[in-house]
């Protein structure tokens, strides 16, 4: 019984210690968050009192920050935003950088995203090797064609369509770029299987404001310029956007032209195309040339030849778009 006591005092007096180096920690605690916040709060007294996370290709917007002492603007990246001395930005190209404001030891930053002023959906038509499996050319059709054509050949340079198509689209999305667009492309390799169908889905889906079908032609060794390939209004699934299809071939097709010195052949209204078909964006084919035409293969599997057909296809969009 006496010994049961003393225990009972001695666990008494272990709770009391406990209680006091736990009190002891929990006061330590307390005091060192408000001094590590303080610390913080300190470093970042810097602070952008006007910015913004988003702005559109050619677009500008004034940043301040909460000073009147002298602040050294910069960006990350010059390609896709530029800053002025007074924290003017201003959005040039599709993509992401950092805003910085310096001053003193003190920096801020701020990730900018630009946004292109318009999306272009890119399908390089073909791919190294045709897929002859069937899809319906249009939603609920009867008519199943095959999901993806194996394209024509330069008849001097040997280069096959889906090769040339690919050259160009990739030259024409840098273009594009550089003019403040985003480009959205079906394929961006040869060796892909894509159907049509996949492929207008595809630029359905990414947002993009119009699509773009680039192929080039094969016939008779006589057969010369290019062609744009566009919706007719009685087509009976996207007749809706018939005027705005038939808009952008002809700006495409116009500047086109002009550009490289090929030969006009017009709009041709097709309403058998399964990428067409498939599109709910105002949508268009060019025609390149005719890689069965000798002069014009050599043309368009030339470096020089490729520069100005993007140079007036980027112009037929800029057209097209009203810049
Ligand atoms: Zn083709």
């Amino acid at each position: 019984m006496r010994q049961r006591l003393i225990k009972k005092t001695d666990w008494v007096r272990l709770k009391k210690r406990l209680t006091a180096v736990i009190l002891c920690l929990l006061l330590v605690m307390t005091v060192a968050v408000p001094v590590k916040a303080g610390t913080v709060s300190e470093g970042s007294s810097l602070r952008f009192t006007k910015s913004v996370k988003k702005l559109t290709a050619g677009k500008t917007y004034q940043f301040r920050v909460n000073t009147s002492e002298q602040v050294s603007w910069s960006v990350g990246n010059e390609k896709i935003a530029s800053v002025n001395k007074s924290g003017k930005v201003t959005a040039k190209r599709y993509g992401k950088t950092h805003v910085y404001a310096k001053c003193k030891d003190q920096k801020v930053s701020v990730l900018l995203q630009v946004q292109g002023k318009k999306v272009i959906g890119i399908d390089p038509g073909h791919q190294s090797r045709g897929d002859s499996n069937t899809e319906p050319n249009g939603p609920g059709s009867s008519t199943y064609k095959a999901k993806v054509a194996g394209g024509t050949r330069g008849v001097s340079t040997g280069k096959p369509e889906y090769q040339l198509t690919l050259e160009v689209a990739k030259k024409l999305k840098q273009q594009l770029w550089d003019k403040g667009y985003q480009v959205v492309m079906t394929r961006t390799k040869n060796d892909v299987n894509i159907s049509n169908k996949e492929r207008a889905l595809l630029i359905n889906e990414s947002g993009a404001d119009i699509c773009v079908r680039i192929h080039a032609d094969g016939a008779v060794s006589s057969a010369r310029g290019a062609t744009v390939l566009c919706p007719s209004s009685s087509n009976r699934y996207i007749s809706k956007l018939y005027k705005k299809s038939q808009k952008l071939s002809d700006a495409l097709i116009r500047a086109y032209c002009k550009e490289t010195g090929l030969q006009s052949r017009g709009i041709s209204y097709r309403d058998d195309l399964t990428g067409t078909n498939w599109s709910t964006v105002p949508t268009t084919l060019i025609e390149l040339g005719f890689m069965t035409n000798a002069t014009e293969d050599r043309f368009m599997a030339s470096g020089s030849g490729q520069a100005k057909m993007v140079k007036g296809m980027a112009a037929g969009i800029d057209a097209y778009f009203g810049y």
